[in-house]
């Protein structure tokens, strides 16, 4: 089929600007094919260190052209973004195997992001005045200086959007970012990285490496300043305790098992039409997409039987078009888990409503859109991530019961609540143990609002990204408190006799104002 490979000069002209100096490659799989995309080249630890020394000396720079010129580079890249979207998204889709709908998302996602920590950086981390110890007599200031080289470490399935989220409230708080690409995501991480050397970002500001995870991870690990990680809650886990190791600061994005739940005053039919997108977003390989959906008992059956009939609709194949509303897998290692979870489901037990079974007429990796019932906690797709195009429906009585299993897990990413009153659904959104609830929306209501937090609860991570919290974390806080000079603080037995009756007086003075 044509346009269902990529041309190998740009894979070429695109690996050319990772950080690898040896000769070592790896195949890289395009997922609609099964063919070779191209060979990738592998960088080795030693790279990593030169990267690294190299984004270094590049901070110094970056950081002393301050706010506005980054503001205004970044600006720039984000229109070079937009005009590059075709190329980018046939990147994406090549390398993915989601749809150009889904490839659109990223681009999107990604341009909002840049636009966003453009504006927002020097707002954020200007030097402000806060609460000084004792007024008048001290004064108080905090002041932000990046933390150096942050490590961005990414995983394949949203390799544009996720990328960016990462590098560039790390670029514009002032820092180099050294990123480990997964290996699958590496083309789109590189070709959207274009448009910002294009912009005037210094190619060694922001060095991309690429290899084997345990080996290059570690090497960004051990010589980054702060290092962000997206990626499984295993690996997160052992990032996370190396980075502890050397006292730097990290941020873990992991996985979930995430649930949305169907209250009984809802329009069942429209709730369904909404519920669908949120479960299969390229193909279910989403960190927030939902896996579990509870519906209470009134609405239980007219919404399944909307959601099954809205599923089976779903057009599926290979395509680099908007004609299709679902793709491929991304990996082998992806069907076989896919694949291993509906079986081990049915074996125990579970009904398949739809899908359920592997689509090779239509390429390799593909795989139905799935909807189970009948699942049970003796099932492994019950409590565990799936990553893939699988939905389990239970029925439940009350909301309560609903929250209660939605929490009974050890992740807490996203989650979901359908409602007729958007007021109820608020209430119960609170007794939710996730970092992200939507309301009648399964997870793009929060993942697009970039200006607040997103993060996991539990298994599911560590720190925020996005937002205020989403740049603070590249940033080392430094308070500067000054004496004014107006009076001396007491310094012998004899001036504390003196000022300890003036100083109680001042403590309660201020209680009474409820001053902070
Ligand atoms: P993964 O953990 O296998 O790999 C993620 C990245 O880490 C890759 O670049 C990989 O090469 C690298 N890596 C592997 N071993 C490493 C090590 N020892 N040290 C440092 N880096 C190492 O995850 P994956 O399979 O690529 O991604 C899927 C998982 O990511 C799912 O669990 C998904 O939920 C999660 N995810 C979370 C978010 C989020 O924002 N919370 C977003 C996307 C994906």
């Amino acid at each position: 089929m044509p346009g269902t490979t990529l041309d190998r000069s740009l894979a070429e002209e695109l690996t050319a600007a990772l950080s690898a100096s040896g000769s070592a490659t790896a195949p890289v799989i395009a997922p609609f094919t099964g063919d070779v995309l191209h060979e990738l080249p592998l960088s080795s630890a030693s790279d990593v260190l030169d990267a690294t020394a190299a984004a270094r000396v590049a901070q110094r720079a970056w950081r002393a052209a301050g706010f506005a010129h980054r503001r205004d580079v970044l600006l720039k890249a984000h229109d070079l973004l937009l005009a590059d979207r075709e190329r980018l998204m046939d990147v994406l889709q090549s390398e993915t195997g989601k749809t150009r709908g889904q490839a659109f998302e990223e681009v999107f996602q990604g341009a909002t992001v840049t636009r966003y920590y453009a504006v927002s950086a020097a707002s954020v981390l200007r030097t402000r005045r806060r609460r000084a110890g004792i007024p008048l007599v001290l004064q108080t200031r905090v002041s932000y200086k990046p933390k150096g080289v942050v490590g961005v470490i990414t995983p394949w399935n949203y390799p544009l959007s996720l990328s960016l989220m990462d590098v560039i409230p790390a670029l514009a708080a002032g820092n180099a970012v050294v990123q480990k690409a997964d290996n699958q995501g590496a083309l789109s991480v590189l070709a959207s990285r274009q448009a910002f050397i294009a912009a005037g970002v210094p190619e060694a500001l922001w060095a991309v490496v690429a290899g084997d995870g345990n080996e290059i991870g570690n090497a960004v690990v051990d010589n980054c300043d702060y290092v962000c990680f997206t990626g499984s809650t295993a690996t997160g886990t052992k990032v996370a305790e190396r980075a502890a190791a050397r006292l730097i600061g990290s941020s873990m994005e992991l996985g979930g098992k995430n649930p949305l739940i169907v209250l009984d005053d809802v329009d069942p039919v429209k709730a369904a039409a909404n519920a669908v997108y949120s479960c299969y977003s390229s193909m279910g390989q989403l960190c927030v997409s939902i896996e579990r959906i509870y519906v209470q008992r009134a609405v239980a059956d007219a919404f399944t039987k909307a959601f099954v009939a809205r599923v089976s609709e779903l057009v599926q194949g290979p395509a680099f078009d908007f004609s299709t509303d679902v793709g491929s897998l991304t990996t082998a290692a992806q069907l076989e888990r896919v694949t291993a979870h509906v079986d081990d489901a049915v074996a125990l037990g579970a009904t398949v409503l739809t899908g359920g079974k592997a689509r090779p007429d239509l390429g390799p990796l593909f795989f139905e859109p799935t909807v189970l019932t009948d699942v049970t906690d003796a099932m492994a797709c019950a409590k565990n991530e799936t990553f893939g195009p699988v939905v389990a429906i239970h029925v439940v009585d009350t909301a309560e019961e609903a929250v209660a299993e939605a929490n009974a897990s050890e992740f807490g990413l996203n989650s979901s609540i359908f409602s007729g009153s958007r007021s109820r659904a608020r209430a119960l959104a609170d007794t939710i143990d996730a970092g992200s609830v939507n309301i009648n929306e399964g997870y793009r209501a929060t993942f697009s609002s970039i200006d607040a937090p997103m993060g996991g609860m539990k298994k599911s991570g560590l720190g925020r990204r996005n937002g205020r919290e989403g740049i603070l974390r590249f940033a080392e806080g430094r308070t500067v408190a000054e004496s004014t000079g107006l009076l001396t603080l007491p310094r012998t037995g004899k001036e504390f006799a003196a000022m300890a009756g003036i100083m109680v007086t001042l403590l309660v003075a201020l209680k009474t104002i409820r001053r902070r």
